[in-house]
């Protein structure tokens, strides 16, 4: 169970959780903590602690201090603790997991592979690092024109320092790992800002890497709301790398951070394109489980069909069929429409939902919400003119347009300010590809929901979705700079024979 056993430090009382610094589990000075609101109840589940700007500024000095250790300490060396985090993440996934249905309302299932993906993940980080770190460039100079073979330039790659890792709140172990993981391989310490929902399966998660034996400093885990500690985390000049991953606040805070490397990985509106030649039974199942898993509240799940008009009526035919067969319930029940994560987000998914009804969408489903659970909605004939054709309701509603020309469906995802990922459905590959080049999104799948993943496959959005691009080698690339020494020898040089 959540804060039991091996986890039992991590908490102080009952249901009050400690932040994470210098090795130790700590109770803030600052005597306040935040609540976290269970999606489902709509009461109070856990409490976090609400660290303080001097809190922040002591975890950033000890983070700098354990970074230059650690870079030091040999690749496999990091890689085995890597691998040990990972096994220990695996093994506890019961109470993460419970931290995430209680949390966020995430499905039980799903909760569990969550966590299991994760630890995957920080494996496959470990391994992947082992590989790409070991590995630098000789370069030699006679290959410019105007230079003599005597320079020898050798390359290899470096820590950046101080990394801030602040995850969203739909994937909080998964998306705190996704970070972590490749700043440590990579010699980088690791200051931790969870998302408030999400933060106690954080803390567990971070718990896990302690058992490990990570050195003392090197990783730290600050909980706080991201409106109150967020800028002074951000803005900090400790900080020597930030990957963030989230929604417009990504874009607020690329405006005010120093020169760093910055990892943005924000919101989407992924179009799903389906041209009239389309397998529609495939087609409905991907709509499905694209739209509607974890109740819409992915970065990559469709968030807008674009169908051939030719095909719309029995494509809609055939979702609509599915969607009546979906659960809705609470996540323990391991329900497929789960409560969507605050009452804000709920409001504003009925706000869009509202202005499409005004604006004569055609429901396919009646609208019905119960607190923040909101059953799912399919709605066709949606235009331009509505808010749901642009907006990200991150719920369970999902807008059909009709097209009547391809041009149509690829103007209409390009005139999106998001650029994440989409989709094309059609069973010619030429057309796919022809169609894949003039979306403007960081990936395109054809004949498949929009997904983030395997989690070593680039993955980026470009416009408002986010800059550089995260997957496991990338990411380790990004967490590293390039070092260069160079030999420069006498010249004559020996002559040969
Ligand atoms: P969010 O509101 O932007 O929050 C993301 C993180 O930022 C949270 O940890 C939040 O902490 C923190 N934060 C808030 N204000 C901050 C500030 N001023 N400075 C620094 N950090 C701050 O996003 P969300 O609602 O958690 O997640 C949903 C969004 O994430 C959607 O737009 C979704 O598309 C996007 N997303 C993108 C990807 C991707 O890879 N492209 C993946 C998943 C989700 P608090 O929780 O304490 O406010």
């Amino acid at each position: 169970m959540a804060g039991t056993g091996l986890f039992a430090e991590i908490l102080d009382g009952e249901h009050v959780y400690k932040y994470y610094a210098d090795g130790e589990w700590k109770k803030s000075t600052s005597g306040k903590t935040v609540a976290i609101i269970n999606p489902t109840t709509r009461k109070t589940q856990y409490k976090v602690q609400a660290c303080s700007q001097e809190e922040v500024n002591k975890v950033m000095d000890l983070a700098k201090t354990a970074q230059k250790l650690w870079a030091k300490t040999p690749l496999w060396k990091r890689a085995e603790l890597l691998h040990k985090a990972a096994a220990i993440l695996k093994e506890h996934k019961a109470p993460i997991a419970e931290c995430l249905v209680k949390e966020i309302a995430k499905p039980a299932k799903d909760s569990v592979t969550e966590v299991v993906r994760s630890g995957d993940l920080v494996s496959y980080t470990a391994e992947e690092g082992v590989r790409i770190l070991g590995e630098g460039k000789f370069l030699v100079s006679d290959s410019f024109p105007g230079n003599e073979r005597t320079k020898y330039c050798l390359t290899s790659k470096i820590p950046l320092g101080v990394v801030l890792a602040i995850p969203p709140f739909n994937y909080p172990v998964n998306l705190a790992v996704s970070k972590i993981a490749p700043a440590l391989i990579a010699g980088n310490s690791i200051v931790l800002k969870p998302p408030t929902q999400g933060a106690v399966s954080c803390l567990h998660m971070v718990h896990c890497f302690h058992l490990a034996g990570f050195p003392k400093g090197l990783i730290n885990c600050v909980t706080g709301k991201g409106s109150e500690i967020g800028d002074f985390l951000t803005m900090h000049p400790g900080v020597n790398c930030i990957s963030f991953t989230g929604g417009d606040t990504g874009i607020a805070i690329s405006k005010k951070a120093g020169m760093i490397p910055l990892q943005m990985e924000l919101g989407g509106k992924d179009a799903c394109i389906v041209l009239e030649d389309a397998d529609l039974d495939l087609v409905a199942a991907n709509i499905i489980k694209g739209g509607f898993s974890y109740s819409g509240q992915r970065c990559t799940a469709v968030k807008v069909v674009l169908v051939m008009e030719s095909v719309a009526d029995s494509l809609v035919e055939k979702v609509k069929a599915k969607v009546a067969k979906l659960t809705v319930g609470p996540p323990e029940d391991d329900c497929d429409i789960t409560p969507v994560v605050s009452e804000s987000s709920a409001n504003y998914i009925e706000g869009l939902v509202k202005d499409a009804k005004e604006k004569g969408a055609t429901f396919c489903q009646e609208y019905k919400r119960e607190g923040n659970l909101i059953w799912p909605l399919l709605l066709d004939n949606v235009r331009p003119d509505m808010r749901i054709a642009w907006e990200e309701p991150f719920g369970p509603v999902l807008p059909v347009l009709r097209i009547n020309s391809v041009e149509e469906g690829i103007h209409h995802c390009n005139a999106s300010n998001f650029g994440l990922q989409g989709c094309i459905f059609t069973k010619d590959i030429n057309k796919a590809m022809l169609i894949s080049d003039a979306m403007e999104t960081g990936t395109v799948q054809i004949n498949s929901a929009p997904a983030r993943g395997p989690d070593h496959f680039p993955f980026q959005g470009i416009k408002d979705s986010g800059i550089g691009s995260q997957g496991i080698t990338n990411s380790i690339n990004m967490m590293t700079k390039v070092k260069t020494t160079v030999i420069n020898l006498p010249t004559p040089s020996y002559t040969m024979g």
